[in-house]
């Protein structure tokens, strides 16, 4: 499903010219004194960009700071010492600009050259994607620090975290948010807003390829039992059931029956696939292949059945046809409202919690876009291209 908001998806991430991420050189000094503004990028589209802090390295309390409760991913920091290293041997600075942590001009050109040497030496598939994935979060990390609030991932002058209001899930649920790289620190993610408004105690961030991530997911999932864990998958297929058909059924095997008595502390985890349509088919089929080396079967999928979303709500438009992240754990909580054994856990406050925050998110976007005099028109033939 979507991690976006689609309505803004056109400019926001297409444009060269940085629809969201424009920062001045001033407000980079100002923000950053430390930052050295060594090397603009030359053309006449993207007339800005940013430096990184010097050499100041991740801590484990930045890292956190985004949104993931787990150690500092090894293969991450090790690439951003070579980023580091890089910059050293050819003398000259990284700077950043694009919507989420881009690398520009000259560094850009030699960074290529070699990350995709590298990539290409990569013996497997498997290391193919560690190493893109745990790339694309370092240069997310360092294009984005100073620069993004680390709550709700929009600019310092745009950030959005006071009109955002926390509420707790119910103890019964818990969210894995997997993620594909491109999507983190995104400011029109929306899967940002479950971390914001359910905290990370209910919701866990899990990077698609960092392994790190994948780890702490399976394993929690191997100890919930597979009884336990279910992926929201945006379209119905064959194998996905409706929420009430996976909830609201007496149990119908005796097999079940033991199966469920014996699972883990019985909390449901719901896996939400967090990342554009045309990657959320690769991350599925990760799922699932994992579910099938855990458990020797199937990832267990839900669809939901109203298909409603905030969004079509608040602005209806013809290229909403698919919901994006916040809104369908909204719907899914609204979903299973409806079983009659989960109606009195709040699940309506809190999926209402969550469009509120959606609001407040479309709200902030908007108006980041007015001010930098920019169009808020849709544009459809834009809106299926991300990245
Ligand atoms: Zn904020």
């Amino acid at each position: 499903m979507l991690s976006t908001i689609r309505a803004f998806a056109p400019s926001f991430n297409r444009s060269p010219s940085r629809a969201f991420s424009t920062k001045t050189q001033m407000d980079s000094i100002t923000k950053n004194p430390d930052a050295r503004i060594s090397r603009w990028a030359s053309n006449s589209i993207s007339t800005e960009a940013r430096v990184t802090s010097e050499e100041t390295p991740i801590t484990l309390q930045e890292w956190q700071g985004w949104g993931s409760t787990s150690p500092m991913p090894t293969m991450v920091t090790e690439i951003i010492e070579e980023l580091k290293a890089l910059e050293k041997n050819i003398d000259a600075q990284m700077s950043f600009g694009g919507n989420g942590g881009k690398l520009q001009g000259y560094f850009k050109t030699q960074e290529d050259k070699k990350h995709r040497a590298t990539y290409q030496a990569l013996g497997s598939s498997e290391q193919k994607l560690q190493f893109f994935s745990a790339r694309q979060i370092a240069c997310r990390l360092l294009g984005s620090r100073d620069y993004l609030c680390q709550k709700c991932w929009l600019p310092f002058e745009d950030c959005m975290c006071s009109r955002v209001k926390h509420c707790p899930l119910w103890s019964g649920a818990r969210f894995w948010l997997y993620m594909h790289p491109k999507d983190f620190l995104r400011q029109n993610n929306t899967g940002k807003l479950l971390l914001q408004v359910f905290g990370v105690e209910a919701t866990t961030l899990c990077l698609y390829g960092i392994s790190e991530h994948e780890d702490i997911m399976w394993s929690a999932f191997k100890s919930a039992g597979k009884s336990k864990v279910c992926c929201l998958y945006p379209n119905k297929n064959a194998t996905s059931k409706s929420v009430q058909d996976a909830f609201s059924s007496e149990l119908s095997t005796k097999q079940e029956r033991t199966q469920q008595t014996t699972d883990g502390d019985g909390i449901l985890n719901f896996i939400l696939i967090d990342g554009t349509w045309s990657n959320s088919a690769a991350m599925f089929n990760r799922l699932r292949e994992q579910a099938k080396s855990v458990w020797g079967e199937d990832l267990p999928c839900i669809s939901l059945t109203t298909g409603s979303s905030a969004m079509h709500k608040l602005r209806p438009q013809p290229s909403w046809d698919r919901t994006c992240t916040a809104a369908a754990a909204a719907s899914l909580l609204f979903e299973l409202q409806l079983i009659p054994r989960l109606s009195s856990v709040g699940l309506e406050k809190q999926g209402e919690a969550l469009e509120d925050s959606l609001e407040v998110l479309l709200e902030a976007l908007t108006s980041r876009r007015i001010r930098m005099g920019r169009s808020i028109t849709r544009k459809v033939r834009h809106a299926t291209s991300f990245c």
